[in-house]
């Protein structure tokens, strides 16, 4: 008998397992702060559980941060993680709020986003998991990236020493 078809087997499944633990990973990595969403409601405002929690779109330009040149840094709406720093925002001239980078590598979680026919990389908040906006790639330097926030789902905590 011939080994050929075994190994080919094998490394099938070997890849398909590999497959697997990545979808799991991206999928099922569970978030700090977890609520039901009947208190999410009671917590934020209709417009930001709109944004935060179904993944809704405010409109441009008529959003409180996209001009918003305050020092500081913008937390999550819904559980207060800070998110991104003043330092890293720019004017998109999308009318949201943009920023080239998170705060930390741990502040924010990109997902796939494969809704409206088109594939795109959601940003959640890394802590409760609450819709931010998408992360798109051609942003300023130096990471090339642009970051576009929803102003419902930040708040602005604003630098206290000068
Ligand atoms: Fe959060």
């Amino acid at each position: 008998m011939n080994l050929k078809r075994p190994l080919v087997l094998l490394a099938a499944c070997l890849m398909l397992a590999a497959c697997d633990e990545k979808t799991k990973e991206e999928t099922e990595m569970p978030y700090e702060i977890t609520k039901t969403e009947a208190e999410w409601k009671k917590l934020l405002t209709p417009e930001q559980y709109r944004v935060l929690r179904e993944k809704g779109t405010e409109p441009s330009f008529s959003n409180q941060y996209h001009d918003f040149k305050g020092q500081g840094t913008y937390v999550c709406a819904a559980c207060g993680l800070p998110l991104f720093d003043s330092e890293t925002k720019f004017d998109s001239g999308t009318g949201w709020p943009s920023y080239y980078q998170p705060l930390t590598e741990k502040s924010v979680r990109a997902k796939d986003d494969r809704s409206f026919f088109m594939v795109r990389t959601e940003a959640v908040c890394n802590r409760c998991g609450g819709h931010l906006g998408h992360v798109f790639d051609d942003g300023p330097k130096p990471t090339g990236l642009r970051y576009c926030i929803n102003s419902a789902s930040l708040d602005f905590v604003e630098k206290k020493d000068k």
